[in-house]
């Protein structure tokens, strides 16, 4: 007989998952979720405290989640300005964890995570892993950097709760990377998107053929990509390609996932209340709009942010998921507030340019956007890689390809951007994040 302890979630009847409770269960659990975490806040948070004291709030004024919308925001810059335990709730000997983001400018943020904490964070990895059809049995190597950034044990931990078997292979080391997939046996992988696809172009010179090992899934996150990317991932790797979202600041990878329908990311709703917001007025959206996403931690206890401004630009998609799970849906994210670049006065984010490029046959998904600077005017040049047979072909091949991608550049942007079509592994590779955009009109 198996005992409760070898059950994992994957073989749980799915109404005993949260995933599925009935709306309106899930929606008093929120409301009774938000006014305990609130009430915290209040008591245990000064910044908190002082901003409904300017509104003339108290907890008592939330009664239903729709007066969510009374309470004031948080912005990044709370969490820098009161660096680095401004904002925590929990006194230290009950924080159990810290972790704080890279931060390229300045201090980086710091956020805390008692017991509780991290078992929620683990919970939502397992249900998210589930969710992407990994279970018991799997191998999931985890790419991701361990240590500071939470993408790193985030993902252990969840694989682990998961009962999976876990390689904790964490960032870099392309070639060992491949060698302990295939030696493993390994049948997930967890990282960034392009660094699986610098992990495909790397096998593919070690003469490894990715789509005949195990490998059958990879869980790609902490930074946005686009349907183009999947196409590519799957197509070079014969593997499922799911995104996962998270930030630091409200817990860490696991805030959504997709399921196995690819239609959207559902939201740990129990967890992570989300709203859309008019990025410049902060007005409510009604589910559908696109605009700015704010999240709310439901249960976090040694920092609980209320209102968290994520910068991140997505819509809640209405209707429900065929999978069954009542979760809610986020669009995948394409952009970010703060990715817009100004072009001669024009809003260009870089997740455009990949769509427009990566569509078109004969490029390879690798670009890069320099942005200079010449007699006070902006120059934009975007680099793409493009297949070694388009170098081989005559010259005429390579001409109507830039042609083509000018072409789809210049509709999706309304202005004329400079093309530059590169050979393969032309634009140095990241281990974690890709650098899109090198901008050069500063110095
Ligand atoms: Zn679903």
């Amino acid at each position: 007989m198996t005992s409760i302890l070898e059950t994992s979630v994957a073989d749980c009847h799915p109404a005993s998952v949260p995933d599925y409770i009935p709306v309106e269960q899930l929606r008093d659990l929120q409301l009774q979720r938000l006014r305990t975490v609130v009430t915290r806040a209040w008591q245990q948070v000064k910044l908190f405290r002082s901003r409904m004291d300017e509104l003339g709030l108290t907890p008592d004024d939330i009664r239903s989640l729709e007066d969510i919308a009374k309470l004031p925001f948080t912005k990044k810059s709370d969490l820098r300005d009161t660096y680095p335990f401004g904002l925590f709730a929990s006194p230290m000997k009950d924080v159990v964890r810290l972790h704080a983001s890279s931060g390229t400018t300045g201090k980086p943020i710091v956020v805390a995570y008692t017991q509780e904490d991290v078992d929620v964070w683990t919970s939502v990895l397992v249900r998210a892993l589930a969710g992407c059809g990994l279970h018991r049995g799997d191998i999931i190597q985890v790419a991701y950097g361990y240590g500071l950034f939470t993408g790193g044990l985030g993902a252990h931990y969840g694989a682990e709760g998961l009962g999976a078997t876990v390689v904790p292979a964490s960032g870099g080391h392309a070639d060992r990377q491949i060698m302990l997939m295939r030696d493993f046996g390994v049948t997930a992988i967890c990282c960034t998107p392009t660094y699986f696809l610098h992990l495909v172009d790397r096998a593919a010179e070690l003469g490894v053929d990715l789509k005949k090992l195990p490998l059958r899934a990879g869980i790609f996150g902490a930074e946005p990509w686009t349907e183009s990317i999947r196409w590519h991932i799957e197509n070079q790797s014969n593997i499922k390609a799911f995104d996962i979202y998270g930030l630091s600041e409200i817990i860490g990878p696991g805030v959504s996932c997709e399921c196995f329908r690819h239609e959207g990311l559902h939201i740990f709703e129990d967890h992570f209340y989300p709203e859309i917001v008019d990025p410049d007025s902060g007005a409510p959206l009604p589910d559908g709009c696109e605009g700015e996403l704010v999240l709310t931690t439901l249960s976090k206890q040694a920092m609980p942010m209320i209102r968290y401004r994520t910068r991140d630009i997505t819509r809640i998609l209405p209707g429900k998921c065929e999978c069954g799970r009542t979760l809610r849906r986020m669009d995948r994210i394409g952009r970010r507030s703060d990715d817009m670049l100004i072009i001669r006065g024009v809003n260009i984010f870089p997740s455009q340019v990949e769509s427009a490029l990566l569509q078109i046959d004969g490029t390879l998904p690798h670009y890069q956007i320099l942005l200079t600077r010449k007699q006070g005017l902006d120059q934009m040049e975007v680099q793409i890689e493009v297949t070694p047979q388009m170098f081989n072909d005559k010259i005429g091949a390579l001409q109507e390809l830039h042609q083509k991608l000018q072409g789809a550049l210049d509709r999706v942007l309304g202005i004329r951007v400079q093309v530059a079509l590169v050979e393969a592994h032309t634009i140095e590779r990241s281990e974690g994040k890709a650098v899109r955009v090198i901008d050069r009109r500063a110095s």
